[in-house]
């Protein structure tokens, strides 16, 4: 990669990344600011060329911010500005800037505290009035959501914003006062989420349509069994038509198991569906001990289509509150398809709710069989003139077999609902033996 001789990039800015902080180094936090802030960058063409994570020491963050600046137009560095000890920040960057004076009070960044502890009636200590210092020649940034002002200085040609550590306040003071100084977005981007089938067989399906020079940019990529397809549009393609059927191409090619656009969950997008039916579902989890249900109700709106749901650990539990026949469990064993599509009778029953899903499997790692291994698993759904029970073997830990079949029966709501074609198409972890 040619960053050129003054490590400028070719094509618009060049920026840093500074990530301050012992818990970073320490593996307690994940550095999830820096990602998101190369993200931020991308979007709008300027290129990230270093990311540097710093122990909290004056020295260390010093050096940093003199090399980076020396090689970049842009240095972002978060984490550091709080009032206590181990707040390093504007020292250092008072000292890399070459300022001999002290910190000094910004009269402004002093008001908006005393109106903070005002406002929640606390009284300001002599710690957080710290946060009101910054060196000669540096500009505090206001911050909306927090009490630590952020900071703006130049050194050299590079221009330097230093942001607080806590995502929120960092994210919301991005926006408000660093995004306006960065050229307009250049590029736009768009995902579409599936579930249920393999990445390879996916990126096989969009063929060529993932060539790299093609504008928009298509790719793939896999997080939580749930295979996203990226699409970036550059220059004048942002917010294009281009974008947009490319879009609905891959929606069209990865159905049914497309299920949605960019912040869009499984979870609503059956809720979704239902809305638009007047209908509600309830569920009935054995192995996913109400996974199922957390993933409904993390969507804001759920209670419009969502009645409940039974944790039906224990045989007993299957069959006082499902009404499982005891015979049922006991010819079939409690990991069956017969007990599945008894669940999902029962619960939507016992739940008033025309649609439910039910989950009964072995999460392991210990319980598995022969017969019976770890990772297999039945859902069954029920519906309005509609029942299916569909068999499952995922592989992996006790963790990702839990997510992955309450992810399935939400997958396999959604194709119920859908209809008995989309329904009938084959999942990955399917086990038709
Ligand atoms: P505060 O006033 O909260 O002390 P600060 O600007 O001094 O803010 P830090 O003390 O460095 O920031 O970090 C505060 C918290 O912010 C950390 O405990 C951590 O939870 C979060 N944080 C800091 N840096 C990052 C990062 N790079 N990525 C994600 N979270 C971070
Ligand atoms: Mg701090």
């Amino acid at each position: 990669m040619d960053c050129g001789s003054s490590g400028q990039a070719k094509n618009g800015l060049s920026a840093a990344i500074i990530s301050v902080g012992d818990e970073l180094m320490l593996g307690q936090t994940q550095d999830t600011n820096a990602k998101w802030l190369a993200s931020q960058f991308t979007l709008r063409g300027v290129v990230t060329r270093e990311f540097r994570t710093v122990h909290d020491d004056l020295v260390a963050i010093e050096s940093v911010l003199r090399e980076l600046s020396a090689r970049h137009d842009i240095l972002v560095m978060t984490g550091g500005l709080g009032p206590t000890e181990d707040d390093l920040t504007r020292e250092a960057l008072r000292r890399a800037m070459d300022v001999v004076e002290p910190l000094e009070v910004d009269a402004q960044a002093l008001a908006a505290l005393d109106r903070w502890f005002i406002d929640r009636g606390r009284p300001m200590s002599a710690n957080n009035a710290v946060q009101a210092l910054r060196p000669k020649g540096a500009r505090c940034l206001q911050n909306i959501v927090g009490t630590a002002p952020g900071l703006h200085a130049n050194i050299g040609r590079a221009q330097i914003w230093c942001l607080p550590g806590p995502p929120l306040e960092m994210e919301s003071m991005f926006e408000t006062e660093v995004a306006p100084h960065l050229p307009h977005a250049v590029m736009s981007t768009a995902a579409v989420h599936s579930f249920g089938y393999g990445e390879s067989f996916l990126a096989e399906i969009l063929g060529a349509r993932m060539a790299r020079q093609r504008n928009p940019l298509i790719g793939t990529t896999a997080s939580g069994s749930i295979v996203t397809a990226r699409i970036r549009g550059v220059d004048a393609q942002a917010h294009s038509a281009a974008m947009e059927s490319s879009i609905q191409e891959i929606e069209k090619l990865w159905a049914p198991y497309a299920f949605g656009r960019d912040q869009e969950t499984l979870a609503g997008a059956l809720g979704k569906l239902l809305v638009l039916r007047g209908e509600r579902v309830s569920l009935a989890e054995s192995c996913t001990g109400g996974l199922a249900a957390s993933m409904v109700t993390a969507e804001s709106g759920s209670s419009a289509w969502f009645a409940g749901g039974a944790v039906t650990y224990a045989n007993g539990a299957k069959i006082d509150l499902l009404q499982v026949p005891h015979e049922l469990l006991a010819a079939h064993g409690a990991v069956s398809a017969p007990v599945a599509r008894a669940m999902a009778r029962g619960c939507a029953a016992l739940l008033k709710t025309q649609w439910a899903a039910s989950i009964t499997g072995i999460a392991g790692p210990s319980g598995g069989t022969d017969a019976k291994p770890v990772g297999e698993v039945f859902i069954g759904i029920c519906g309005p003139r509609f029942e299916g029970v569909k068999k499952f073997r995922y592989p992996g830990d006790r963790a990702s077999i839990r997510d992955r079949a309450a992810k399935s029966a939400l997958a396999l709501l959604r194709f119920a609902l859908l209809g008995p074609e989309a329904f009938a198409s084959a999942m990955i972890w399917e086990w038709n033996k």
